[in-house]
């Protein structure tokens, strides 16, 4: 029965997340087995624990780049939002280790003695590799405070991210330089070299995002259709290619989307495609106002060019079991969920469907009209629930817990079910933790967070 959603071809383009998780420990780990074989003598043990975790803090701090790279080699199956919590709790363990490696040392700090040619006496500083060291130990400090508390610094996200990108890209440069010209082991042409190459990778990732991304972008751009006013402060804005066929996508997958700008402005934004694959070459997103540039979306006019990087994502549908799907939404969560519903409204799947749909209020619910007429065309239950119902609501009130979720998912066999979970994060953090209570498997549960805070 499940013909139609096999049809969707699952091309699942990132790598296994085993195979991930072991080429990642491995490269963390290779400085430190480089150094190893230097064959150098040993030292105290703290002296040679400071070591060990600067090369594997400054390996994990050069791979940072690589993660918030957008790869689908890396993010295609795990998710980004996985990816970048991966990122950002890497970026604080890294960080508490390159903090603390300086006070580990035992060994004095003074210009190496003649006589000491392993340098195991001394630690070899020299006035530069001692600058680029602290300047680097501060910015990172002060860089990652910036990144945890972006959300209260009075910078708008395009100013930040521009300074993150510049900021990582100084750190790591005096930290190769403070490795190689300081480090006891770094020194060493093999672990020097691979510092340069990883640098290399590095930058280059920086080069790929900022510049080759959106060349390539912009020798495929695409222009506003049109933009309508779907539900309180939410707007449905159409686009369609000029000159190439619209790129491919799965519905439940979004992109980073950048409106009325160059393709190398920094104001992407993400947002998931609300439109069926289908109905390429249109494709439609559904924006809810919430800052700068989502509340100017109502302005933008029709023909206003725009530009696309992605597809990005893994909550789609294609080659995942279950008996049934229950999708649960928070407000403009619906987006990549409303596409999926059209896509398994053109292409039917053939299992039962439900939706718990979770909106502040009644003005806020997306598509209303047609999703009731998807419930005649599809085996589809829809469930609405309101957090400030007016007096005359009659269905489901509160916000997704497990009390809530125990009385909608009161059928037989709910836990062989599979559940799309898609809204803010605190929303699916709640959602997921009834489900888990509820005894749902964690790989019946696919979700995509609207923010990664
Ligand atoms: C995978 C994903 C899919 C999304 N899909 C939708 C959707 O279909 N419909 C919808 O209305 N919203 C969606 N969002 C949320 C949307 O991206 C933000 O609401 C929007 O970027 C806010 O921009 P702003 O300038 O208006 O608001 P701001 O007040 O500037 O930003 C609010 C918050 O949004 C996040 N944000 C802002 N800009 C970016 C950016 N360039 N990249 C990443 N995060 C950013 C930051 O956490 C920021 O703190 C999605 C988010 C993600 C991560």
């Amino acid at each position: 029965m499940q013909e139609g959603i096999k049809a969707l071809a699952p091309r699942r383009r990132g790598g296994h997340p085993v195979l991930l998780a072991a080429l990642y420990l491995f490269m963390a780990l290779l400085p430190l087995l480089l150094a190893y074989l230097e064959g150098l003598p040993p030292r105290s043990f703290t002296d040679e624990l400071s070591s060990a975790l600067a090369l594997a803090a400054f390996s994990m701090l050069l791979m940072e780049f690589v993660l918030s790279g957008r790869f689908n080699a890396i993010s295609g199956r795990i998710g980004m939002d996985v990816t970048m919590r991966f990122h950002q709790v890497i970026a604080r363990s890294l960080t508490v280790f390159i903090l603390v490696h300086p006070f580990l040392y035992t060994t004095p700090l003074r210009t190496p003695l003649p006589w000491d040619v392993t340098g195991q006496l001394t630690l070899g500083l020299d006035t530069w590799s001692l600058v680029t060291g602290i300047l680097a130990w501060v910015l990172l400090a002060s860089f990652v405070m910036a990144a945890i508390f972006r959300d209260k610094l009075p910078y708008s996200y395009e100013t930040w991210r521009i300074t993150h990108g510049i900021g990582a890209a100084v750190i790591a440069a005096l930290g190769a330089h403070h490795a190689i010209e300081a480090g006891r082991y770094s020194g060493h042409p093999y672990l020097a070299g691979l510092w340069l190459a990883m640098l290399g990778v590095a930058l280059l990732t920086l080069l790929y995002v900022y510049v080759i991304g959106p060349l390539r972008q912009s020798r495929r751009p695409y222009r506003v259709v049109s933009v309508e006013r779907v539900a309180l402060k939410t707007w449905d804005l159409a686009i369609e290619p000029v000159g190439h066929a619209a790129v491919p996508f799965e519905a439940g997958q979004f992109f980073w989307l950048t409106l009325d700008r160059s393709a190398f402005a920094i104001t992407e934004h993400p947002f998931s495609a609300s439109s069926c694959p289908d109905d390429r070459p249109r494709i439609a997103f559904t924006i809810k106002e919430s800052g700068d540039f989502t509340r100017r979306i109502g302005t933008i006019p029709a023909g206003a060019r725009a530009y696309l990087d992605g597809p990005h994502g893994n909550m789609t549908l294609a080659g995942r079991t279950g008996d049934g799907i229950v999708f649960i939404a928070g407000g403009v969560g619906l987006a990549p969920i409303i596409s999926m519903l059209r896509q398994l409204r053109a292409a039917p799947d053939g299992r039962p469907l439900k939706l718990l749909y979770g909106n502040r209020v009644a003005e806020q619910i997306l598509y209303g009209d047609e999703l009731d007429r998807m419930q005649e065309d599809l085996a589809l239950e829809i469930h609405h629930v309101l957090r400030e119902p007016s007096a005359d609501w009659a269905g489901a009130t509160g916000q997704f817990d497990e009390a809530l979720l125990r009385r909608l998912l009161r059928f037989d066999g709910y836990e062989r079910w599979l559940y799309v979970v898609c809204g803010p994060a605190p929303m699916i953090d709640a959602v997921e933790e009834a489900l888990r209570k509820l005894g749902v498997p964690l790989r019946q549960i696919l979700s995509e967070k609207f923010s990664y805070g």
